[in-house]
């Protein structure tokens, strides 16, 4: 059954209204702040169809005015697997959708490698919208972002994460560290078993270092089927 007050946030943000919990309500400070990327947007206990309206009418950061269109993420909503990138490219801010590019055919053949598809995954951002000129994300845009995909982790409520990149890596994990010494280990996002391997752009410029990914991505089978088990 819809939460009549989840509805009802939802509505206001694809109405372009801003919703915010502020983190401390006791806090006059706090609950007046202006500074959009300091509050949580309010995304608990909203359903797929809520998420998707807040993000596709989202002006949290100063990325909604370049952007031709959210890039939501897609796949499976009840995966084992979720993957998380950096941001959308210039083909993925066209067409809507992740990893369309050719960083995206690298990563189909990753998946492919380890039995799983485009379909049977589920594939997400640290942003939802292309940062211009295919610039990193800044941090106060991951911030703004962070609650989108903490909703989405939460519904698909996946058996592993499989970090792609330094991007996604050190913001999901909160560590300034090299990709090179985040991989190769296992890790946890409260609670869900996690790990790093290196981004499908770098792995097209750097074929070398496929090696690496394969191990990468066998240890987090093994560490999926641990989960299921
Ligand atoms: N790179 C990413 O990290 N994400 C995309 O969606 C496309 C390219």
């Amino acid at each position: 059954m819809i939460n009549p007050e989840h509805q009802r946030r939802a509505y206001l943000q694809a109405m372009g209204i801003d919703v915010w919990l502020p983190r401390d309500a006791g806090d006059p400070e706090a609950s007046t702040s202006v500074n959009k990327a300091q509050d949580a947007v309010a995304t608990d206990g909203l359903d797929w169809d809520e998420l998707q309206q807040c993000v596709a009418a989202c002006t949290h950061c100063e990325l909604s005015e370049s952007r031709t269109q959210t890039v939501f993420g897609i796949g499976n909503r009840g995966a084992d697997w979720m993957i998380i990138g950096e941001a959308p490219g210039a083909e993925e801010d066209r067409r809507g959708e992740p990893f369309v590019g050719r960083a995206g055919k690298m990563l189909d053949e990753m998946l492919r490698a380890i039995d799983q598809s485009r379909r049977s995954v589920f594939i997400a951002n640290i942003l939802k919208c292309r940062p211009p000129d295919n610039r990193d994300p800044r941090p106060q845009e991951a911030a703004a972002c962070r609650a989108y995909l903490e909703r989405q982790i939460a519904l698909v409520q996946p058996k592993i994460i499989l970090a792609v990149g330094k991007i996604a890596a050190q913001n999901l994990l909160g560590s300034d560290e090299p990709v090179g010494r985040m991989r190769a280990r296992a890790h946890d996002l409260n609670g869900i078993p996690l790990v790093v391997t290196y981004h499908p752009a770098y792995l097209l410029r750097s074929p070398s270092q496929k090696r690496k990914s394969w191990s990468d991505l066998c240890l987090a089978s093994r560490m999926a089927e641990e989960a299921s088990s």
